[in-house]
């Protein structure tokens, strides 16, 4: 396969991802029937290209077959089976060598072809009432529709939903400490000035590193109040660079992920510049 069609695969295999985590895991409705048709055709063109290559286009047109187009290549392909093998050129193990029906080591995977057309004549009816009345018809799929297409991640030209995942991890953290600084500033400012004063002015090295004979533990400075008050006992597991623990001035908590996040987000920077 050529570079470019190495990215070509990439992207069908990223698009599939990203819309079938989108229907599966994200629970997304608004306009789930045209979701599920890029994340199919994405998924189905990119299976069949890197077991037929060239059997994903239309051969006059040039252009990607659309899924159930896809669907009777497969069928055809596989004597109606829907066993695509892992490796064209390999023949297909039995489940038991395989590690199990879900096993890693396995050699096809299973397109359910009878799910998968059921699902496009479901989305495509519910598209045209909608171009008819005009109006939301709601989730059109059912979980073994959704089961069908996630699957299809078990064959080598996929595999990129945890991909996805971890992307959606990242986001969600990052979120989630916005969260945290927004309630550690409304802490901060229900505190009257004197009281702030007091808690700045403690010698918190002194409370923390010479109290209780601790050599892990640290005093930095706060990332939401600026005060030297932030206390922490442990730090990132990649570089014990960031601290993770608690602002004794305004409570502000950075948990271990955070400060994995932190630390990472650092190194590109410095790497970017
Ligand atoms: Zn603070």
């Amino acid at each position: 396969m050529t570079g470019n069609g190495e990215a070509v695969q990439t992207r069908r295999a990223r698009q599939y991802a990203l819309c079938t985590f989108a229907l599966a895991y994200d629970k997304a409705t608004d306009g789930a029937e045209g979701v599920f048709d890029q994340a199919l055709t994405n998924g189905l063109a990119a299976i069949v290209a890197h077991t037929w290559p060239g059997k994903e286009k239309d051969r006059k047109t040039g252009r990607i077959l659309q899924a159930r187009l896809l669907l009777d290549v497969i069928k055809e392909n596989t004597g109606g089976t829907g066993r695509i093998p892992h490796d064209p050129d390999a023949p297909i193990a039995d489940d038991a060598e395989a590690g199990g029906p879900f096993g890693f080591l396995r050699t096809y995977t299973d397109v359910d072809l009878v799910t998968l057309h059921d699902a496009l004549t479901v989305t495509q009816a519910i598209r045209h009432a909608r171009d008819v009345e005009g109006d939301d018809a709601g989730m059109p799929l059912t979980e073994d529709h959704l089961k069908a297409l996630t699957a299809l991640d078990w064959h080598p030209a996929l595999r990129s939903i945890n991909d996805v995942h971890v992307d959606r991890d990242w986001e969600r953290d990052g979120h989630s400490n916005d969260v945290e600084i927004d309630r550690a500033r409304r802490y901060h400012d229900a505190l009257d000035e004197e009281e702030i004063e007091r808690r700045r002015d403690l010698d918190y090295e002194a409370m923390v590193l010479v109290t209780k004979d601790d050599i892990g533990t640290t005093v930095d400075d706060c990332p939401v109040c600026g005060a030297i008050a932030f206390v922490a006992r442990e730090h990132d597991g990649l570089r014990g660079a960031v601290g993770i623990g608690h602002c004794w001035v305004c409570s502000y908590e950075r948990t271990a992920y955070v400060a994995e996040r932190e630390l990472i987000s650092d190194l590109l920077r410095r790497a970017a510049e």
